[in-house]
């Protein structure tokens, strides 16, 4: 809810706190004085800010219509560099005598633009790459440039892909295939005999540690992928059957993503490293362990093991990592292996913004508001008893008797809407029995804070009274996981914030599906609330939101709800001197791609179209130069951005 300030005027720091911006931020986000949301790309230790707003007016300028996915470049390379940095402060710190390797699972955000970014900047820290599949093995090589970088291959692994994975080490790639299925092996050690180029071969484990969350049933007993320890030892004795043991060289699990819990983590690091060291024990060589992705992003800016949440800060996790695989090494007197993680979602997610201009709004606490101060409004003397007992309880409405009176309109309302049902009360007498009770509603929710104590029942009122903001997005295309598993994303206005957002919503998106909303939203580190604090919107202004943290998992996950499709996408990259650069840009879907995508020929789409329009002007319903403009209309609207135009 917002602040009541009576005395002191509505700052950004006000907003600041309403919105959690310093908790969910990781310093990428702050508030400018004057109100607009800024991007601090080079995090916490560098004053260097650009104001969202000065980027929006940029697009508007080059005709890159809302909504826009914004990624800010140098964000991502922030985080790649803080991920190594984190792990060689812990390896320094902790004595570990072992290296670190991070790989991007090009699944997290396949986009060319990002793998390539991932790749480019990463070569600093030889960061690598992991796929599953292969095309994202294609995506991969087509990206990597370096040698020591390594190159994952998980995933179900037929022959091709095996080949192609092998053709990559004969290139020089760093490529391992982690077996997932105990029938991989013979398969990989057949196609490594027959091209004569010999594999790096690692096994992902099933572990027993487990951990809770919407993502983790891959890490369980019964998940899809891994092999069981009975099933490692038996791979250790088909490779050392085919003397082939020398190639045996990681172990790989992977317990789920968005891990909030670091216990969760840390007790798999160490069930893995006792598999490890048993292989080590066993003869194979080893010399890596990767301990698979789960690096968790505090969305909600909560700092607990909340679903949306991490109870670890990025230092802990690298020293827990180090130091549980350490020691156990250490126990059983055995070097200590190249560490590899795979952070997917913690590299991308901070990097991407979804933006978007809200279109309309609906005020659905309206409907009362002619009526709230008219108590002697006199009614036709036809009126229905159930009105007039509206019309009374509107009257009779005190700090006393707010519960009866809710009760009671209620009660009244829905007995006109019955009536009306059996033709006993007309339009108007429903339509004058609704405004008296949204008359009466919000009468009650603007007494209620006054009450010491508010029943349940009057606390639901604010979500019966929020108006719904549409904004000009897709929540399938673009927010895939707020609609399937009701993922929280920071979403907040990204101007006027020296202004008091004075309305409580819930947003809805414009395709005419009744799930294309977001009603779930961070509370500034108080878990979750139904309604967002936003701004009435001003005439002949648009009004910018955004939603925040969303470069993870979001893009190809999306799909063609009501076809809307792909939104443009813009990158930035900020100079050391806060200039900013438009360094690419994709332009969204438009109609005929979208259509073409669900076997429309657009073409054959605009042939009919000619032939229905030559027919009306040989009907004579138009004109041949109207013919022109219609044509010209279609052809335009074809062309077009599937999203909503000004
Ligand atoms: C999805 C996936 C990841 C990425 O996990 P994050 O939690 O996004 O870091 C890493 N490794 C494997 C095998 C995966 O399937």
């Amino acid at each position: 809810m917002a602040k009541k300030r009576t005395l002191q005027r509505w700052s950004a720091d006000d907003a600041a706190e309403l919105y959690g911006v310093h908790n969910w931020g990781a310093g990428y986000f702050d508030i400018s004085p004057d109100g607009d949301v800024l991007v601090r790309p080079f995090g916490r230790k560098n004053p260097v800010a650009v104001s969202i707003m000065d980027i929006i007016r940029g697009m508007r300028d080059r005709g890159l219509n809302m909504p826009v996915l914004l990624r800010i470049e140098n964000i991502l390379d922030t985080q790649i560099a803080l991920l190594h940095d984190s792990f060689r402060k812990a390896v320094k710190t902790l004595g570990y005598r072992g290296d670190y390797r991070g790989v991007f699972p090009i699944k997290v955000n396949q986009q060319q633009q990002v793998v390539e970014a991932v790749a480019r900047f990463g070569t600093n820290f030889h960061h690598g790459m992991e796929v599953g599949s292969k095309a994202e093995l294609f995506a991969a090589l087509s990206q990597l440039r370096d040698e020591e970088a390594c190159l994952i291959c998980n995933g179900y692994k037929d022959e091709e892909f095996i080949e192609l994975g092998l053709h990559a080490v004969r290139l020089g790639f760093l490529c391992f295939f982690v077996v997932e299925m105990p029938s991989e092996l013979p398969l990989i050690l057949e196609c490594a005999e027959r091209t004569g180029v010999k594999p790096l071969i690692g096994v992902r484990a099933k572990l027993a540690c487990q951990a809770g969350g919407h993502w983790t049933a891959s890490g369980s007993d019964h998940s899809t992928f891994g092999l069981t320890t009975t099933q490692i030892v038996d791979a250790v004795d088909l490779l050392r059957e085919k003397d082939m043991l020398d190639s045996f060289r990681l172990l790989h699990f992977h317990l789920g993503s968005q891990l909030s819990n670091i216990r969760d983590i840390r007790d798999a690091a160490m069930e893995a490293s006792r598999v490890y060291a048993g292989l080590v024990k066993e003869g194979a060589p080893m010399g890596f362990l990767d301990l698979g992705g789960g690096l968790a992003v505090d969305y909600d800016g909560s700092r607990t093991n909340f679903i949306s949440s991490r109870n670890y800060s990025l230092d802990e996790y690298c020293t827990d990592m180090v130091e549980a695989v350490m020691s156990i090494m250490d126990e059983s007197g055995i070097h200590h292996p190249v560490l590899i993680t795979e952070s997917g979602r913690a590299t991308v997610a901070y990097y991407s913004i979804l933006l978007f201009n809200v279109l309309d709004v609906s005020r659905i606490a309206d409907q009362g508001s002619t009526l709230e101060t008219t108590e002697e409004t006199v009614l036709p003397d036809d009126a229905a008893e159930s009105t007039r007992n509206l019309l009374q309880t509107l009257q009779g409405i005190n700090l006393r008797n707010l519960q009866e009176s809710y009760n009671d309109a209620v009660y009244y309302r829905d007995d006109i809407r019955r009536q009306f049902l059996q033709g006993k009360a007309g339009l108007r007498e429903r339509t004058v029995a609704e405004r008296l009770f949204w008359a009466i509603i919000n009468r009650i929710a603007r007494e209620k804070g006054k009450l010491p104590h508010i029943p349940k029942d009057l606390t639901e009122i604010d979500l019966a009274l929020a108006d719904i903001y549409y904004g000009n997005f897709s929540v399938f295309q673009s927010l895939p996981d707020a609609w399937a598993i009701g993922q929280l994303f920071p979403v907040m206005p990204v101007h006027r914030l020296t202004e008091e957002p004075t309305r409580q919503a819930i947003l809805s998106d414009i395709t005419c599906d009744s799930d294309g909303r977001i009603d779930h939203f961070i509370d500034a580190g108080q878990g979750v609330k139904n309604t967002l604090d936003l701004h009435v919107l001003k005439e002949n202004e648009e009004y910018y939101l955004g939603v925040f943290l969303v470069g993870a998992y979001q893009e190809t996950l999306g799909d063609l709800h009501n076809l809307l499709g792909d939104t443009n996408v813009v990158s930035v990259r900020v100079g050391e001197d806060g200039s900013f650069e438009f360094v690419r840009e994709l332009r969204g879907d438009s109609v005929a791609d979208i259509l073409s995508y669900v076997e429309y020929d657009p073409r054959r789409i605009l042939e009919r179209l000619r032939k229905a329009a030559e027919k009306a002007v040989r009907d004579g319903r138009i004109q041949p130069a109207e013919r022109l403009l219609t044509m010209q209309a279609f052809e335009d609207g074809l062309r077009g951005y599937t999203y909503f135009e000004r």
